[in-house]
C-alpha cells in the first residue's frame, strides 16, 4: 500500500482523535476534529460500535498515520520488533521514533512529519557529520543530527532557529545554537506521546 497523500484532516476525523499532521493548525481553533469530531462520509455521523477486531485495526491504523507510514513499511518495523528482545509494542513505537524523519520533527525542525520527512528527503541534513537524505534511517544511541552547513543559511532554516520554542523530548539534546540535536538515548514508552495502546497492535498483527 503507497503513503496517503489525501486530505490528512480527514485521517484523524476517521480515527476520531488528533494525531497532529498538520503543524501548527492542530494547536488551533482550525482543528478539523474540534469543529467536525465525527468520520467524513455520508455515513459519518454514525459511527458503529467496533468489534474486537475493529478496535486492534484502528489502533494500528492511528499508530501508522500518525508516523506517516506505508503498510508495508510499519509491518516491517512490527517484524522487527517482534525479533528483538525488547517488549515487541514498545520496541516497535521506538523503531518509529528513531526514524530520521521523526527525530528532524521532534528536534523542532519541521511543523510536521511530513515537512520533516521532504526537508530530510532534499538533502538538509547531516548524521554524524555524514549527509543522510532517507528519511527511514533509523538513528542509534549517540548519534548527533545536525542541519546541513549550507542548509544553515536559507530563510527556512533561519526563520525556524529564530522562532524556536518547541518543547523537545527529553531523550534528545539539542545544541545552545539549535542546530544539532543528539540522540541521549532511544525512548522509553512513557517518553512517547502517541495516545495509542500499542498492545492492540500486536494482537492485530499476532492474529
Ligand atoms: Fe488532525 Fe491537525 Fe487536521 Fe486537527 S488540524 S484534524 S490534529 S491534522
Amino acid at each position: 500500500m503507497s503513503r496517503y497523500t489525501g486530505a490528512v484532516c480527514k485521517l484523524c476525523r476517521r480515527e476520531g482523535k488528533k494525531l497532529f499532521l498538520k503543524g501548527d493548525r492542530c494547536y488551533s481553533n482550525k482543528c478539523s476534529v474540534e469543529i467536525r469530531n465525527y468520520a467524513p462520509g455520508q455515513h459519518g455521523q454514525s459511527r458503529k460500535k467496533s468489534s474486537e477486531y475493529g478496535i486492534q485495526l484502528r489502533a494500528k491504523q492511528q499508530a501508522r498515520r500518525y508516523y506517516g507510514l506505508s503498510e508495508s513499511q510499519f509491518h516491517k518495523y512490527f517484524l522487527m520488533a517482534e525479533k528483538s528482545n525488547a517488549i515487541t509494542g514498545e520496541k516497535l513505537l521506538q523503531i518509529c521514533e528513531s526514524r530520521l524523519d521523526n527525530v528532524v520533527y521532534s528536534a523542532g525542525w519541521a511543523n510536521s512529519r511530513a515537512e520533516a520527512r521532504q526537508l530530510v528527503t532534499h538533502g538538509h541534513f547531516t548524521v554524524n557529520g555524514a549527509k543522510v537524505d532517507i528519511p527511514s534511517y533509523l538513528c542509534k544511541e549517540g548519534d548527533v543530527v545536525a542541519i546541513k552547513k549550507s542548509s544553515l543559511d536559507s530563510e527556512k532554516f533561519k526563520a525556524l532557529l529564530e522562532a524556536d520554542s518547541r518543547v523537545i523530548p527529553v531523550w534528545i539534546e539539542k545544541s545552545a545554537e539549535g542546530t544539532e540535536a543528539k540522540i541521549a538515548k532511544l525512548p522509553e514508552r512513557d517518553q512517547i506521546e502517541l495516545d495509542v495502546q500499542e498492545t492492540l497492535i500486536v494482537e492485530y498483527y499476532s492474529k
